[in-house]
């Protein structure tokens, strides 16, 4: 038995803690007043937990070998253990039966209680110090020594930089984009069945889905999964381009489109009601640079074929409020248990490695996965 501190209560804290309390002492820290409290706003409240689908292409990295101890299957069985009952949708994603993040909250809640974790809400660790073989902890409360401990803080570098632990910077990831087109005019405007795509050096990043317009930029999961790619690089300036109607192609929209100068269509307004709403079609109109009461003729039909298959939008940065960052404590010095290849006793669980997904809950399965491996090696 040794004593262990996990700091952070997050999602794999609180995994790692109700493992690693089998053999061990265990204190968790959190400087929120309540464990879990950020898996209330995941999932849009109700909490994706984990995804059935699509492993190969989510994440950063290969992290197969980490599945292998603990995938999406033993997470739902894990969780079916301690009390939650759990459904999947049509994309494979998980979420609790009830719908509500809470539930995911109460039965870790309850399993940290029925394993005697101590938890210490609201206590931020302030400084961390490795002394001989031990860790001393400063929090906002007093001083502690622990045998080992697990940084579990999520995307927050503090540590690593008192430690002298070499990283790679983190990134905001699964982020709305800004752009440099002025999108006010369709600000609110959601557009479904879209197919959208990021050029990047050696491959092009396609995703079909919606698109969320903003004053200045663009959003929507397809956006946030593009974003996803940016941030791997470290670079948000590319270009993205909507497909409107990916079910056309570039001959049978054409063909569309001609066939309507047959239709006696007063003006381009008129032309273009029918096939848009009425902000897109003013924006599509605008891009060509055709006036709302000019008469489209044969010679637009190719420039709003164009337009339509690939509308342009060169992107500038990110906004604030990611749902993760890339970046972190690389896999390539930690152990397959995931402890500090320059430190035995310090181990690291999340988001605070350089793991990092998609949308669909493969972020949290990254969560569960590091927390039950450090948890169960401790
Ligand atoms: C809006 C939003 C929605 C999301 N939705 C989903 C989703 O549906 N599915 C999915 O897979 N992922 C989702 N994510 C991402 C997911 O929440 C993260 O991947 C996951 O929470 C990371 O877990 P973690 O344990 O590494 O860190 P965190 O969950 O960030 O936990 C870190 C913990 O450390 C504590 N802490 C930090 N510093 C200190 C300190 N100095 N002292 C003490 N405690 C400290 C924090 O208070 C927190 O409790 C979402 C994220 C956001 C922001």
């Amino acid at each position: 038995m040794s004593n262990i501190a996990v700091i952070g209560g997050g999602a794999s804290g609180m995994i790692c803690s109700i493992f690693a309390s089998k053999n061990n002492y265990v204190t968790l820290f959190c400087n929120d007043d309540k464990v879990g409290k950020k898996l209330l706003v995941t999932g849009n409240g109700r909490c994706n937990l984990t995804n059935l689908k699509n492993f190969d292409v989510a994440y950063n990295t290969d992290i197969l070998k980490y599945l292998k101890k603990f995938n999406q299957n033993q997470t739902i069985k894990f969780f079916e253990s301690i009390g939650l009952v759990t459904y999947f949708d049509e994309e494979g994603r998980v979420y609790p039966l009830s719908n509500t993040a809470k539930s995911v909250i109460e039965v870790l809640v309850n399993n940290l209680n029925k394993n005697k974790v101590d938890i210490k809400q609201n206590e931020e660790v302030l400084f961390i110090e490795n002394v001989d073989d031990k860790f001393k902890i400063t929090t906002s409360v007093k001083n502690y020594v622990y045998d080992k401990i697990v940084i579990a803080v999520g995307s927050n570098d503090k540590f690593l930089k008192q430690l002298n632990i070499k990283y790679n910077n983190f990134s905001p990831s699964l982020v709305s984009l800004k752009t440099k087109e002025d999108t006010h005019s369709l600000a609110g405007l959601r557009l479904s069945n879209v197919e959208v795509s990021l050029e990047l050096k050696n491959k092009k990043i396609k995703e079909n889905g919606e698109v969320l317009f903003k004053d200045k930029g663009l959003s929507g999961i397809c956006i946030f999964n593009l974003s996803a790619y940016l941030a791997r690089q470290k670079n948000y300036n590319a270009k993205i381009c909507i497909d409107l109607i990916p079910s056309l192609n570039k001959e049978d929209l054409t063909k569309l489109l001609r066939d309507r100068l047959n239709y006696n269509f007063i003006n381009a307004k008129e032309f273009m009601q029918g096939i848009f709403n009425e902000k897109i079609n003013n924006y599509i109109l605008k891009m060509c640079k055709i006036k709302n009461e000019e008469n489209i003729t044969k010679k637009h039909i190719d420039l709003l074929t164009n337009v339509i298959k690939s509308l342009p939008f060169n992107v500038l940065g990110y906004y604030e409020n990611s749902q993760v960052k890339s970046g972190g404590v690389s896999l390539n010095d930690l152990t397959e248990s995931l402890q500090y290849k320059h430190n035995k006793n310090l181990y690291f669980t999340g988001e605070i490695i350089d793991v990092d997904g998609l949308c669909g809950g493969y972020n949290l399965q990254w969560a569960w996965t590091s927390g039950k491996i450090v948890g169960e090696n401790l």
